[in-house]
């Protein structure tokens, strides 16, 4: 093939992946492949002016707006970046640099650089007149973009009004930033659309892209985008000399600016920092793909300018990608907490995001089919910070006609119950509630970080206890002493000793936690918080009607439903009144009331009816007074109002030697008149 058919070849490959990255968000091939392409045909052009053409993707940025929205014209073009990989061709760079300096007459000058996380996001620009903002827009082709205004005012971090304390405001400034998704968000993102049985994104990329490109804004808003700004545009009456005077004025002004931004005094150290960060870039909940390094005198950077589609006073230092290609050698399919069927990917091992990467995640079998991959296909695999990999799509190109679809077995891989898939949903599930693997699953949930966070109790411990008959529930955790787990392979006397402190440990998580560590369907660690505001106890957990759990933030029919089907569990009930005798936290913390009032230092339970407050007025009643509320009689107890009906409560406190009063000597406590009432000797 010659250099001219390779350079139309690249052109068209380049084109059409753009199309999709840009204007689809739903990118088909991976990034450094694309990369790959574009560098091959820049080489080409380099070699060959000649076959430069004025639409060639090397001349270009991105993509022009996509129907739907207003166009908007950027007052200075919204340019791309050079990257550079690896040091090398970072010191290339600024030998460059220095070059073009010293052809400036500026040689030997020093040159201070900023280097910058490049985040993984889309740009926006927004300009602001008279410090209010009037125009948010997207990149697009550089020069024109979309106009999302609406979308932008969803953002959180996006300051409508400059704060006065970067000073008077220009008369008109634009301003320039990365739009991004948190990588926590995106994981919970994609799972409720794969749950949905929508297509799931790519990467946080995509999904910030395709969230901030919504037609509806109220769209956008749901979803939890933030914003990193970085630059400044065209400003009439904004006096700046340097990057770093861009940040401070970014700061004051009320934008995001990241922390992590660095100012170096050589190429080096700017090495030095993009190295580091290349190491760390698992730490932080947002995706970088490389760092950005600037030079940081503006002076020196008009002098410098720019060439087609990229300053000559920036590059970007890219990191290895996050995407890979490798073999998928088998589908097999995992039972999750919740009896879902939940395919995943054995791959050829790849070196990805920094790791080797041998499973991946297919979420269902409808995300599955959607993909169409089949075993022996060879896939692009995507590994972002600390996103489980995922299996973004097959390279059909690739296929020799050997692949093999995927044909999800009738019956449980587990215990073998025949799969049923409810109507309206998108997951097959294994509808056998004591189904081994749906009960390891659910212990391993109740232990892991975000839960019980119980140290020591990780996915191959909770798979031996339950081999060798310790753990059948979560409840059994509570029971385990360091001697029966001494004998065990893999224990010795301290090991032992520091599952049986970790065990212990977790009865202090909070009432919310806890409820989230129980692995109802469709609670995490949000709806769990907002239960526990409706239902501040077991008692009130266990007594909650459907309707009571809606009044949750958050909690619509379907999550009540899932609740009131946990609880209404025999089996569920008697595990959660064994965790509460195991002496976990199961009742909400009312925060402390005023110190000086007349029940200062009481916990008071209430219970019963009474007739001059409902309950929640009581338990007000309380706070207000100085006390604490709460739902369960126990030794912290300093007395119990019983009303009409009151229920065990009463024989448990006369048990327990707390005191009991009636709704009159509540009053009269409250009012300050009675002295609180003596503990009496337990019987
Ligand atoms: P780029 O991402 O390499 O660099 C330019 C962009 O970096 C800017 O527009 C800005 O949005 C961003 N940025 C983030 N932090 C910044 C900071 N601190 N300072 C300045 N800019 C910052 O260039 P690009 O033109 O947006 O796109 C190229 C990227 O998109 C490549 O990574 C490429 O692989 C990927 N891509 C992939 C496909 C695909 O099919 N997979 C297609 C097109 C593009």
């Amino acid at each position: 093939m010659s250099d001219a058919q390779r350079a139309d070849e690249l052109r068209g490959l380049v084109r059409d992946a753009a199309h999709r990255y840009y204007v689809l968000d739903d990118p088909a091939v991976d990034d450094a492949m694309y990369d790959d392409w574009l560098r091959e045909l820049e080489a080409i052009e380099v070699a060959h002016p000649d076959l430069v053409t004025p639409d060639s993707p090397t001349q270009r940025v991105g993509a022009g707006p996509a129907a739907g929205f207003e166009s908007h014209s950027h007052d200075q073009p919204m340019l791309s970046l050079a990257n550079a990989r690896g040091d090398q061709e970072l010191l290339e760079w600024n030998t460059r640099l220095a070059s073009v300096l010293a052809q400036e007459g500026l040689a030997g000058a020093a040159v201070q650089f900023v280097v910058e996380p490049k985040i993984d996001g889309l740009a926006i620009s927004l300009t602001y007149e008279d410090g209010q903002l009037v125009v948010g827009a997207t990149r697009g082709d550089g020069t024109v973009g979309e106009d999302v205004t609406a979308n932008i005012r969803t953002i959180q971090s996006v300051p409508l009004v400059l704060r006065p304390q970067a000073g008077p405001p220009p008369r008109r400034v634009e301003v320039r930033g990365e739009v991004y998704l948190p990588l926590e968000a995106f994981a919970q993102f994609n799972e409720i659309r794969a749950a949905e049985g929508l297509p799931t994104f790519a990467n946080p990329r995509n999904a910030a892209a395709g969230s901030l490109r919504q037609l509806d804004p109220r769209l956008t808003a749901e979803r939890p985008l933030s914003a990193w700004f970085y630059a400044v545009g065209a400003s009439d009456g904004l006096h700046v000399e340097a990057q770093t005077d861009v940040l401070t004025w970014l700061g004051d002004a009320g934008f995001a600016v990241n922390p992590l931004i660095e100012v170096v005094d050589d190429i080096t150290a700017a090495a030095a920092a993009c190295a580091r960060w290349e190491e760390r870039r698992g730490d932080i909940d947002y995706d970088i793909d490389g760092a950005v390094v600037k030079m940081n005198s503006l002076e020196q950077q008009r002098r410098l300018g720019a060439v087609a589609r990229a300053p000559r006073w920036a590059i970007a230092y890219k990191f290895a990608p996050t995407t890979a290609t490798t073999l998928l050698k088998a589908i097999n399919i995992n039972v999750g907490r919740t009896g879902a069927i939940i395919p995943w990917a054995e791959l050829e091992p790849v070196h990805v995001g920094g790791v080797t990467v041998q499973h991946a995640t297919l979420h269902n079998q409808d995300d599955l089919a959607r993909k169409d991959l089949r075993i022996g296909d060879t896939v692009v695999v995507q590994r972002a910070g600390d996103v489980i990999p995922q299996v973004v799509s097959a390279l059909i190109q690739r296929r020799t006609g050997a692949e093999v679809p995927f044909v999800l077995p009738t019956e449980c891989p587990s215990c073998g119950t025949t799969l049923v898939r409810p109507e309206d949903e998108v997951m097959w599930r294994c509808p056998n509630r004591s189904c081994p693997d749906q009960l390891v699953q659910s212990v391993i949930h109740f232990a892991s970080r975000g839960c019980m966070d119980i140290v020591g109790l990780g996915d191959k411990t909770v798979a031996k206890l339950f081999e060798v008959g310790l753990v059948g529930n979560v409840a059994d955790i509570y029971d385990i002493t360091a001697e029966q787990l001494i004998p065990l392979e893999g224990f010795k006397d301290q090991s032992a000793a520091n599952l049986v402190a970790g065990i212990s440990a977790s009865r202090e998580r909070p009432w919310p936690r806890v409820i989230n560590a129980l692995g109802i369907r469709h609670v995490g660690e949000v709806t769990a918080r907002s239960i526990a505001l409706v239902a501040p106890s077991l008692d009130a957990l266990l007594a909650a009607s459907p309707e009571d759990l809606a009044r949750a933030e958050g909690v619509g029919p379907v999550v009540a439903e899932a609740v009131t089907e946990f609880l209404s569990s025999d089996d569920n009930r008697a595990m959660l009144r064994r965790l509460c005798t195991s002496g976990l936290t199961m009742e909400i913390d009312v925060p402390e009331g005023p110190v000086d009032g007349p029940l200062t230092g009481c916990t008071v339970v209430v219970t019963g009816g009474l007739d001059a407050f409902s309950r929640d007025e009581a338990k007000r009643a309380i706070v207000a007074a100085g006390g604490k509320s709460t739902d369960s009689v126990s030794k912290k107890t300093t007395f119990v109002v019983a009303g009409r009906d009151p229920g065990s409560k009463v024989a448990k406190a006369e048990s327990a030697g707390v005191p009991v009063i009636d709704e009159v000597g509540f009053q009269r406590l409250l009012a300050g008149d009675d002295p609180l009432p003596e503990r009496q000797a337990g019987v």
